[in-house]
């Protein structure tokens, strides 16, 4: 089976509005006629419905990096599911390092938010990654892993189908210390494994994996090309029309 290519760019919280607004008009017009591979922007929270009107019609898809797994009520400065969906949101990236190591995010909590997400109609791309430490002490996979099961309990087969899952190793996001290409396929191929091993060969071949950590132009055709590597989650190079078009069209 072949996997459709994903690329997603992650702006976390930078750009102000004109800035993103205009980030979204480049990208729409770059992105024009470009139908193999499925590309989404996850803008900060307050600038999603204004991107997501320049991008109304494209083939770029908004996603957002966040949300709470609570419908509604007394929950001060925290953002509902159905608020996405309702804004024209398609995606939303849950459990990123960040939010798992600079918020305390627990996988308990992240899978909270998955089932959350699910129910309101959006596809969470999950982050798991192992900081440098681990790695180091030979525990990648466990704690991906664990990541893993403890984001994704009680997911169905049919669910799951849907699910991206992002592998991002801490110690690459945002250091421009790239994995190399054998070392993102080495854990894309675990994880893959461990998908089929939860679920089944059928929901493990339909998943995609996408690698992210300092991906830009220079080192993204590399990565790519890995079998179990079905695109992207990108942060810093996302941040310009330039910059994130080298990666799509580099591919
Ligand atoms: C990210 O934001 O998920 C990320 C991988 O960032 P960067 O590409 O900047 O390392």
């Amino acid at each position: 089976m072949t996997r459709k290519l994903f690329i997603a760019g992650n702006w976390k919280m930078n750009l102000d509005l004109a800035s993103a607004t205009a980030l979204a008009e480049g990208l729409k017009k770059a992105m024009q006629g470009i139908q193999d591979v499925d590309v989404a922007v996850c803008p900060p929270n307050v600038y999603l419905h204004a991107v997501a009107t320049v991008l109304e019609g494209s083939n770029i898809a908004v996603g957002a990096q966040n949300a709470y797994f609570e419908k509604e009520g007394a929950f001060t400065g925290e953002t509902g599911m159905r608020m996405l969906k309702d804004v024209g949101c398609r995606y939303v990236i849950l459990g990123h390092s960040e939010r798992r190591h600079i918020l305390h995010e627990s996988s308990e909590l992240i899978n909270l938010k998955v089932h959350a997400a699910l129910e309101a109609g959006l596809i969470p791309i999950l982050c798991v990654g192992e900081l440098l430490a681990e790695r180091e002490a030979g525990t990648t996979d466990l704690v991906n892993r664990r990541q893993f099961e403890g984001s994704l309990s009680g997911v169905s087969a049919d669910e799951m189908k849907k699910i991206v899952i992002a592998y991002e190793p801490v110690w690459a996001i945002g250091t421009g210390k790239v994995a190399t290409p054998e070392q993102a396929e080495e854990v894309h191929a675990a994880l893959r494994a461990l998908i089929a091993e939860r679920y089944n060969a059928e929901v493990a071949e339909t998943v995609r994996i996408q690698y992210g950590g300092s991906v830009k132009a220079e080192n993204s055709r590399d990565i790519l090309s890995k079998p179990n590597v079905d695109g992207a989650l990108v942060g810093g190079a996302s941040l310009k029309v330039d910059s994130f078009m080298g990666i799509i069209n580099g591919r």
